[in-house]
């Protein structure tokens, strides 16, 4: 039944676009025709991303059908994947998140490791299978590791990550720090973004017994900049709150040269916040120091405390 869809998550970043695409290539490396697929808009960093190497976007679907043959790149929560993914049958994953509710009815390929990155997976993938690395996939594992470790600064990032980036940027013919920080800066580039825009940038939903959370986070080089948008901001994720029948979401705004986050936190549920990170809201708002990374610090921290 046709062609092998590849995809990350909904609201997809960096890391699930170029691995959906480096997946594709390993894909015809053993001749199993697959296409790389999206599940929403690319950011501006990913495009910066595609346009330096010269890699076209995958193109975009909204729903799989029953019996689909997929692979999922950077997720395995079904409530971060397509719609449909139900009803999929599911052929190997390739993820670095926790695993939680996945079920499968046949046995498949999973491949999951606490790495900072799908993209250093991918790499390893490589050196597994003892296939070179060509320099644009390169390019695009690079691309996925600067921008789920925030160049390194991220606490997800590990010494593997560091030493496979080297390897990649070598590979691709680029200078770690000079691409990355031009690649992290598209993606601050939040001006001609609207509030609707900007909270579902990079939001990505959970639940815990019942209570519908969603946890969304962007990028920037001055929170104040930001800040000056709160209220059509919270205008906008009440909005989504009441659509979307959820108890609390959480828009961090994270700033990539301190590694820091001033949070808003909205809902029902809005103060399991304070608990989670000992400090008061004020404003709807709370600063949080060093805290860049939604998976390692602020999802288990508020999963944590919802019960
Ligand atoms: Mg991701
Ligand atoms: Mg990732
Ligand atoms: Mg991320």
């Amino acid at each position: 039944m046709g062609k092998i869809l590849i995809f990350g998550h909904k609201n997809p970043d960096t890391d699930s676009i170029c691995s959906s695409i480096v997946m594709q290539y390993l894909q015809e490396t053993i001749n199993e025709e697959s296409e790389a697929v999206r599940l929403g808009k690319i950011n501006k960093e990913t495009e910066y991303a595609l346009n330096y190497f010269n890699v076209e976007k995958p193109r975009m679907i909204e729903s799989i059908e029953e019996g689909q043959e997929v692979i999922l790149v950077d997720h395995n929560e079904f409530a971060q994947s397509v719609n449909g993914i139900e009803k999929a049958k599911i052929l190997k994953v390739f993820d670095h998140h926790r695993i939680d509710d996945f079920k499968t009815e046949q046995p498949l390929f999973y491949y999951s490791e606490p790495v900072g990155c799908t993209g250093t997976i991918l790499y390893k993938i490589h050196k597994m299978n003892n296939l070179e690395v060509n320099p644009t996939m390169a390019g695009l594992m690079l691309s996925a590791i600067i921008s789920d470790t925030l160049l390194f600064k991220s606490p997800t990032c590990t010494e593997i990550d560091k030493i496979i980036a080297k390897e990649l940027a070598k590979i691709a013919n680029v200078d770690i720090n000079t691409y990355g920080l031009e690649l992290l800066k598209a993606g601050t580039d939040l001006d001609d973004l609207s509030e609707k825009e900007l909270i579902n940038l990079d939001a990505k939903e959970f639940e815990k017994n019942g209570i519908k959370y969603e946890i969304a986070q962007i990028n920037t080089v001055s929170i104040e900049d930001v800040l000056k948008r709160q209220e059509e901001l919270e205008q906008e994720i009440n909005d989504e709150i009441s659509k979307k029948g959820l108890d609390l979401f959480v828009f961090a705004i994270t700033d990539i040269l301190n590694s820091n986050s001033e949070i808003i936190s909205l809902g029902n549920k809005a103060k399991i916040v304070e608990k989670a990170f000992g400090k008061e809201l004020k404003d709807n708002r709370a600063f949080l120091e060093g805290v860049v990374s939604r998976k390692k610090q602020l999802l288990p921290e508020i999963d944590k405390t919802i019960d």
